[in-house]
């Protein structure tokens, strides 16, 4: 089959060779034939030795993703097709649970294909496209989940975080039986449960793709603190943890967030549990939402109101290099964390920071006890569920690390 032959520069195959799956155009010593349009590629080191297989766009700010190190496994529609059957195959004991159905299929290149995230929300399954691979191979995919699972629809949307650097235009696209279809946007939401927890994903509105099934475990956990406490859910989103405090018999939970239309979103998850019996009648009544800033609304808060609080911020580090900014805003946050707490009180804090590691926000910690005046005990590290794997010659895909933290002063 035809495709680029790519050598890398010298000294630049290190990565490639450990696995890891980027390689920039600096790293690229000659393409042949010349590049025109993009294309499967064989890459080579500058000894011409073989590599892996990869495919190659120079639009993409990542021009050649690597997929397959093995020099039999040729490149094509068959490969993407077996990766996410592989991908899905690795995840059947979950899918077979009764009470979550709504997990990650596919994680990018934690799963081996670059800018692609696929999660499923009851029988619906959300694809995310970062990268131009994944624009470029989606009816692939699309048709390759849906024979596996058969879906009542698959809808893709673009991640607003690269669509200007991939050059991506920011269209939802829908999938139904392998075909794509016109979608209205009367579509009803997507119902789903996490650990015995009902939820609505809204239809394409909502925010990453509706629900951060990442902290399905941790939400699990940190519900077994939530007995007698009075909690503060920062960053609660659509109150997934808010659900958990409730359940795990919280004597009242403030939730904040920025978005309006997700709090309005927490209230009708509340009513819906109660509904469905999850939650006793009443539970609505525990709950005070607060529109805002989190990080004005904690320095707001009188001393010792809280036992539990929940830290969820968004990614604060966006880069390595924006970093320094965010390590300082962390820090604060949970500082005036640890000011604020009863003495005792329990802290679940994350950072979803690619750039930021376990230790950094382990040092982050220790600086906010030193300057809070107070004593920090780990409970317990937390990260994502293994539907969200951490490849190793990908340390990248490690972003999302936490601590459940015990204060005392
Ligand atoms: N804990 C949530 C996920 C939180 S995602 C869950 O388990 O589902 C981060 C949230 O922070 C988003 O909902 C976003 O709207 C909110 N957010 C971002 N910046 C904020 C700010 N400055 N103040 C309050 N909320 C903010």
């Amino acid at each position: 089959m035809a495709m680029y032959s790519i050598t890398l520069a010298s000294g630049r195959e290190k990565l490639p060779l450990k696995h890891h799956p980027w390689v920039f155009s600096g790293a690229i010593a000659s393409v042949t034939p010349p590049y025109s349009s993009a294309d499967w590629a064989e890459v080579l080191a500058s000894d011409g030795r073989f590599i892996a297989y990869g495919y190659y766009d120079e639009r993409s700010h990542i021009a050649l993703h690597l997929l397959s190190w093995k020099r039999d496994e040729l490149p094509g529609d068959g490969l993407v097709r077996k990766l996410v059957r592989e991908s899905v195959l690795r995840r059947k004991d979950l899918l077979r649970l009764e009470d979550t159905t709504a997990l990650r299929l596919i994680h990018g290149e934690a799963d081996f294909l670059p800018g692609i995230a696929a999660d499923c929300y009851g029988r619906e399954i959300r694809i995310i496209v970062s990268s131009r691979f994944a624009d470029a191979f989606l009816p692939v995919i699309a048709s390759e989940l849906d024979a596996m699972l058969h879906p009542s629809v698959i809808e893709s949307t673009v991640d607003r975080a690269y669509s200007s650097s991939e050059g991506l235009s920011e269209r939802t696209r829908h999938f139904r039986d392998g075909a794509e279809t016109k979608e209205g946007d009367e579509r009803e939401n997507a119902l789903f449960i996490e650990n015995g927890i009902y939820y609505e994903a809204a239809s394409g509105k909502g925010q990453k793709s509706g629900f951060y099934a990442d902290q399905r475990d941790n939400r699990q956990i940190a519900e077994g603190y939530a007995s007698g406490r009075t909690v503060l859910d920062l960053f609660s989103y659509t109150g997934a943890f808010t659900l958990h405090m409730l359940r795990g018999g919280a004597l009242s939970v403030d939730a904040v967030d920025s978005s309006e239309s997700a709090l309005r979103h927490l209230l009708y998850q509340i009513h819906l549990n109660e509904n469905k019996g999850v939650l006793p009648p009443g539970s609505r009544d525990k709950v005070e939402t607060h529109q805002g800033n989190a990080f004005e609304y904690i320095r707001g808060i009188e001393g010792g109101k809280y036992d539990m609080m929940i830290l969820d911020p968004p990614k604060l580090a966006k880069t390595k290099s924006a970093l320094e900014q965010a390590v300082k805003a962390y820090k604060d946050l949970n500082r005036v964390a640890m000011e604020k707490i009863r003495n005792g009180g329990i802290i679940a804090t994350f950072s979803c920071s690619g750039a930021m590691t376990r230790e950094n926000l382990q040092t982050v910690l220790s600086w906010a006890a030193a300057d809070a005046g107070a004593e920090v005990q780990i409970l317990r590290t937390l990260s994502a569920g293994e539907d969200h794997p951490v490849r190793l010659s990908f340390p990248e895909s490690e972003y999302l690390k936490g601590f459940m933290i015990r204060v005392w002063k």
